[in-house]
């Protein structure tokens, strides 16, 4: 008998009958002699469709409110499904994060899990019962209901799993696994067998919609081995784990990219010590995440930074340039959102040469124009016209035969 934790994801659970087939999946898992904890998110767009609402009656909502009023589409979830499974046959209870032992910090909307104590969860189980947990909550230290970040229910079962000790922590979800690239955009991807936190970590960060990227560091930290498989056919997924086979041959894992991503340039700042540390300090203070950044060599003195930001921040990512400006010594700023970050991962680069020149031959032969390029030990990432994205991903996959199964 193993102690199974199951994700179902929105679209898994999005109407009656997606309720009634997670019900059958978990019924079926447990007929099988396991114990189940299962951790839903809410149904459909139901998140999308909340934080409409709220901006409709107030634009700016109160935080604290707003965590509350999220967290009830996960609530449905957890007790829709636990009437599903009841309407089987399968005893089974729901619980909110907060019953089922989940404590985060004091951030609202982006809470932390501090601490688990699932005390009244591991009761339940003992006494032969599925747990329904609602997913993306959990209580803060004022004793509210916080939520952790878009996507967040991953992270619920990732650390549910690792506090029960569980021997499987599956995420269900519309798609079969991980794959060599967005099947949507290159047809012959691959659904890869096995892929190593770190590369995960890098396409979650790429937008690759797979898996929450605090998910994943969690799992890293606690050695919870993931699998991600389809919620609608039985079909082994794909492992997320610390090694997995022919680590070092496999070079390029996978390509990414990201459409969601803005670029801005801050002309002619004067070359001095502190500069880059006064604007990048500022814009950490107010939250936003930078990802890309380059620095020109200097020329009479002057310089530009260039570095790239999510899309939805670059109005408050201009605001607190502009705002500067004068401070910075800055002779203008420029910014463009028709970008996209395309990017190869692979922990086989830590050991292999000429991947980048592989990689910028392959988009030149495209006469695709390279804006920005960035590298990581396991990660080449470039910035091209938004336009050229979908062509750069279909030119790397094939330009790095990822479209065969190895
Ligand atoms: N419902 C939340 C969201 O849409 C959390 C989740 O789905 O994991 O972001
Ligand atoms: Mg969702």
């Amino acid at each position: 008998m193993a102690l199974i934790v199951q994700k179902y994801g929105g679209s898994s659970v999005a109407d009656v009958e997606c309720m009634r087939r997670v019900a059958r999946r978990v019924k079926k898992t447990r007929d099988e002699g396991n114990q189940v904890v299962v951790v839903v998110s809410a149904m459909g767009d139901t998140t999308d469709d909340l934080i409409d609402l709220a901006k409709k009656i107030n634009p700016e909502p109160n935080e604290r409110e707003m965590d509350a009023l999220m967290a009830t589409g996960e609530q449905v979830s957890s007790t829709v499904l636990t009437l599903a499974l009841h309407q089987l046959g399968v005893d089974a209870i729901s619980m909110t994060g907060p019953q089922a032992g989940i404590y985060t910090d004091a951030i609202h909307a982006k809470a932390k899990i501090l601490d688990l104590k699932p005390k009244r969860l591991l009761a339940q189980l003992k006494k032969n019962r599925v747990v329904v947990v609602a997913g993306f909550q959990g209580l803060n230290p004022s004793e509210d209901i916080a939520t952790l970040g878009r996507g967040g229910s991953d992270t619920t079962a990732v650390a549910l799993a690792s506090s029960i000790k569980a021997d499987r922590c599956q995420i269900l979800k519309d798609v079969e696994g991980v794959y060599t690239a967005n099947p949507r955009v290159v047809p012959d991807a691959q659904k890869l067998d096995e892929i190593v936190y770190d590369e995960m970590l890098e396409l979650a960060s790429m937008g690759a919609e797979v898996l929450q990227s605090r998910a994943v560091e969690f799992a890293k930290n606690h050695g919870v081995v993931l699998e991600v498989l389809s919620s609608f056919v039985e079909k082994p997924g794909t492992l997320v784990r610390e090694e997995v086979k022919h680590m070092e041959d496999m070079v390029v894992r996978g390509v990414a990219s990201d459409k969601n991503q803005a670029k801005v340039t801050i002309r002619g700042l004067e070359d001095k010590p502190g500069v880059a540390a006064l604007l990048f300090t500022e814009l950490a203070r107010k939250s936003i995440n930078v990802d890309m950044i380059v620095q020109n060599v200097s020329d009479k003195g002057e310089t530009d930074i260039t570095f790239t930001v999510p899309r939805g921040d670059l109005s408050k990512t201009l605001r607190v340039a502009e705002a500067m400006q004068s401070e910075l010594g800055a002779k203008g700023i420029r910014s463009d959102e028709t970008i996209a970050k395309v990017s190869l991962v692979g922990v086989g680069m830590r050991s292999h040469s000429g991947v980048a020149a592989k990689m910028f031959e392959a988009l030149a032969k495209q006469k695709i124009n390279i804006a920005m390029i960035a590298t990581s030990e396991i990660k080449i990432s470039v910035v091209i016209a938004q336009a050229d994205a979908d062509k750069a991903v279909q030119v790397l996959h094939k330009a790095f035969d990822l479209g065969k199964k190895k």
